[in-house]
């Protein structure tokens, strides 16, 4: 497959326009199908971060004053733009990522573009609400917080910079956003996108950096919110900044969902969820469904086909459309995964399928299935973040919905049955911030989106982002003479 050229123009967009500063640490970019460095960014100076959030005031307060359905105009227009070059931004964040253009083309500059459509949609719709108090009556407005940091983790770089910029700037907000230093390339492609449909200069910047450039924009006091997609202990360490400067802030931290299959449930599609609640994007995905809780029933049989069919993965070139199945992004991440495979054997797992590092360049694991768990061992805990699925076994309802709420976490959950008041019966008591009935990881604009728990605080998505970017201004309107006791 020929490879197209990943190197940005210049490592920041700041003001409307590309900006380098040599000065910053080199960032290399390393293709994860094959370790090699396709392209090379520098980490933002204070003087960069400086003239990010700068332009970031100034253009607020005109875009706040902006007529909000030219605001939603220039959404709409980005998102066309987006879907018209989706191949090119689909194998820009295949080498970003390494996951397969299979994945990309359909999930992640598209779902971008759903999110910019949707909140250019919604733009016009902010309304607050009114209330008569006698002959006084009150209004309330829903304004713009300011300038907003967003902080990106390294598996979905397009769609996380999206799912945070379109209702920030639906609702009049700027945006400093900082992608993962892992995959730096597709924001960039964005805040190009953006200008291009009309987005004044200043309203979306992207600096690059490590976790250092993020504490120092959620530590700024020129930033009203902080929104940030990553790990449960970054979550805590930037939650925790900006609650000592009173900020806004939004979480999306990570998982350990369960995945509950009922012995009367479709296995065939059952089978086809848990496949791309593991494996898809290599694992790398917050809301996975990775303990997947089999009932007694159905246990050995839902476990063959699965392998059976995991079996059939094609794993190859990701820019290959043909290839299913991916490398880790990071170097990083394959250790960390390695580490928990280990882990996993000497805590007595069984590895039903997989289990190894696969014999080629770049950062692969194989797809794996563990059995043979309980729920105390360390891979049914934490979160692997990688194609590791963990089978456990219930027989019970009440059994099940306890062992599936017993967990810091509580992203998501999903079930599989065929009986429509025993899904919502047991929906209504799992302790997750989405769940999804026979069905698993969809996640529409329209469909709120976030943790309960240690997963996180706020939702992305539908109208519930407009609320999370904006603050109510309320206002008691005097119609009667003022009473004062002398
Ligand atoms: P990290 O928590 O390591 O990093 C997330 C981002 O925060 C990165 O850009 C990182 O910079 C930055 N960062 C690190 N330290 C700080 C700090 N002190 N202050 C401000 N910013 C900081 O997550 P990963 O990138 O490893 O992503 C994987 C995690 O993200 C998983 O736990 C996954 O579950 C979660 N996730 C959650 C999603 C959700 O919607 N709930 C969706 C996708 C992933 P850098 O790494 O560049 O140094």
């Amino acid at each position: 497959m020929t490879r197209p050229d990943a190197q940005p123009r210049a490592s920041h967009f700041v003001d409307g326009a590309y900006l380098e500063d040599g000065a910053g640490t080199p960032i290399p970019v390393r293709y994860p199908a094959t370790g090699e460095t396709v392209a090379t960014v520098h980490a933002a100076t204070r003087a960069v971060i400086d003239r990010a959030l700068d332009s970031a005031t100034l253009a607020q307060a005109d875009w706040a004053a902006t007529d909000p359905s030219e605001r939603g105009r220039i959404l709409r227009r980005a998102a066309d733009l987006i879907r018209a070059r989706n191949r090119e931004l689909s194998e820009l964040e295949t080498l970003d990522t390494g996951k397969p253009l299979q994945e990309t083309l359909v999930a992640d500059a598209a779902s971008g573009a759903d999110a910019l459509e949707y909140f250019g949609g919604l733009a016009v719709d902010q309304t607050g609400t009114s209330m008569s108090f006698g002959a006084d009556w009150a209004y309330t407005i829903r304004r713009p917080l300011g300038v907003c940091a967003g902080i990106g983790a390294w598996n979905y770089p397009t769609q996380i910079a999206c799912w945070k910029a379109a209702p920030a700037l639906a609702t009049g907000n700027a945006m400093v956003f900082k992608p993962s230093e892992a995959t730096p390339l597709c924001a960039l492609k964005l805040a190009e996108i953006l200008v291009e449909a009309g987005l004044p200069a200043g309203l979306f910047n992207v600096v690059q950096g490590m976790g250092e450039v993020g504490a120092a924009l959620s530590t700024d006091p020129r930033v009203a919110k902080v929104t940030l997609t990553g790990s449960v202990p970054t979550g805590r360490k930037v939650h925790a900044a900006a609650a000592e400067r009173m900020k806004h802030v939004t979480m999306e931290l990570g998982g350990k969902s369960p995945f509950i299959v009922f012995p009367d449930a479709d296995l065939d599609d059952a089978v086809s969820a848990a496949i791309n609640a593991n494996f898809y994007s290599s694992g790398q995905v917050c809301s996975n469904g990775t303990r997947v809780f089999l009932h007694g029933d159905i246990a050995q049989d839902f476990t063959d086909r699965l392998i059976a069919r995991t079996r059939n993965a094609r794993i190859g070139d990701p820019l290959d459309e043909a290839t299913d199945f991916g490398p880790m992004t990071t170097e990083a991440q394959m250790q960390t995964v390695l580490r928990h495979l280990d882990t996993a054997r000497a805590e007595g797992a069984t590895v039903a399928l997989g289990g190894h590092r696969i014999d080629r360049p770049g950062w692969w694991i194989e797809p794996t299935v563990l059995t043979g768990l309980t729920d105390d061992m360390t891979c049914v805990r934490e979160e692997i973040f990688g194609p590791v699925l963990s089978i456990l076994t219930f027989e019970d309802e009440d059994e099940v919905i306890a062992r599936a709420n017993a967990t810091e976490f509580g992203l998501s959950a999903g079930l599989f049955t065929r009986d429509l008041a025993r899904a919502h019966r047991v929906v209504a008591r799992l302790q997750a911030g989405t769940c999804w009935i026979n069905q698993y990881n969809l996640t529409p604009a329209g469909l709120p989106f976030g943790g309960s728990k240690a997963s996180g605080i706020g939702r992305e998505n539908a109208r519930a982002a407009m609320d999370h970017f904006t603050e109510i201004q309320s206002v008691y309107v005097g119609m009667t003479p003022v009473e004062a006791a002398y």
